[in-house]
């Protein structure tokens, strides 16, 4: 037992191990800064704005109320027990879908009638409970977040660890701002500690259409940039290479022979100085700069500007 001071009370609090299987102290780990008077409003309060359903709520404080009356401050713990247990047994039965952690849930509602632009009269009808994507096409993006390093990662060294919640919602939020991506496949989107090259924020490997994340991502300014540039890595592995070749000539790209060998001879314009790397290479800095700052293409290189705006309208 180890005493913990809280404003001006001193309460007793049990070791964690015994707390977290205990439903009274559950409760005071939801709202550990309320005192144990649980019949407070601070107290019902607390609990409701943590995110339980509120007629559940209204429901058990109603029954804690009447309990209170009755038997008395010296049954609460019992109360408690049984507070915990009908909310749950409500949450289990009251909902016959269970929405990912990207969907968001909706009831079973009514769809008044209206009248469309074109004049066509849509009937009342009911729209039966569902879930609803959080953001454009989570469901394809959710399933494929990893917390462990795939067996055939190519860097042994490279530590892998868990997504938060809140780093998976980023995420989501970022894809659906990049145009037909979607389209795309994509196998995993890993998270790890550290690239092998410290300055890298992220990493595409698009032979096996896997993109990691790592730390220096979420530190990073531009992270849209990146992650655009990551699944343009992904897009040019995929689109017919006739797109590529079209693109490479748009952007000024030469082949020489020499030697019965041939080269290809980077344009002498260049909208990122690696562009001079690869045509691959070149194609991901324009889309990453065409999603992020559209009119800088059009300035630079206006072919370019109408290639990917073709295939993948902002
Ligand atoms: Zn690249």
């Amino acid at each position: 037992m180890r005493a913990k001071r809280i404003g001006a009370k001193k309460i007793q609090i049990a070791p964690f191990s015994s707390r977290k299987s205990n439903p009274i102290h559950l409760v005071q780990l939801i709202c550990p800064h309320l005192s144990r008077n649980v019949f407070s409003n601070s107290y019902k309060n607390c609990i409701l704005s943590v995110g339980y359903q509120k007629l559940q709520i209204k429901r058990v404080i109603r029954f804690i109320m009447i309990g209170e009356s009755c038997v008395g401050k010296i049954m609460y713990r019992t109360q408690i027990y049984i507070m915990l247990l009908f909310g749950i047994s409500i949450n289990g039965y009251s909902r016959e879908i269970q929405c990912k952690s990207w969907q968001t849930y909706v009831k079973e509602h009514t769809v008044k009638s209206y009248v469309k632009k074109d004049g066509t009269r849509l009937k009342q009808t009911i729209r039966k409970a569902h879930c609803r994507e959080k953001w454009k096409y989570a469901d394809k993006w959710g399933p494929l977040f990893q917390n462990t390093k795939p067996d055939y990662w190519p860097q042994s060294k490279e530590d892998f660890k868990k997504w938060s919640s809140q780093e998976k919602e980023f995420i989501f939020q970022e894809l659906s701002e990049i145009p037909l991506i979607h389209h795309y496949r994509v196998n995993s989107i890993l998270r790890a500690k550290k690239s092998k090259d410290k300055k890298n924020p992220a990493s595409s490997i698009p032979e096996t259409k896997d993109i990691v994340l790592y730390d220096l991502y979420f530190d990073s300014k531009d992270t849209k940039e990146i992650l655009t540039h990551e699944m343009a890595h992904i897009i040019a592995h995929q689109i017919e290479t006739k797109y590529i070749s079209i693109f490479a000539e748009k952007s000024g790209w030469k082949l020489e022979i020499n030697k019965r060998q041939v080269y290809e001879v980077p344009p002498t314009k260049l909208i990122k100085k690696d562009s001079s790397f690869s045509i691959e290479e070149d194609f991901c800095n324009y889309f990453e700069i065409y999603v992020t700052n559209p009119e800088k293409i059009k300035k630079f290189n206006l072919d370019i500007y109408n290639l990917l705006k073709q295939r993948f309208p902002l």
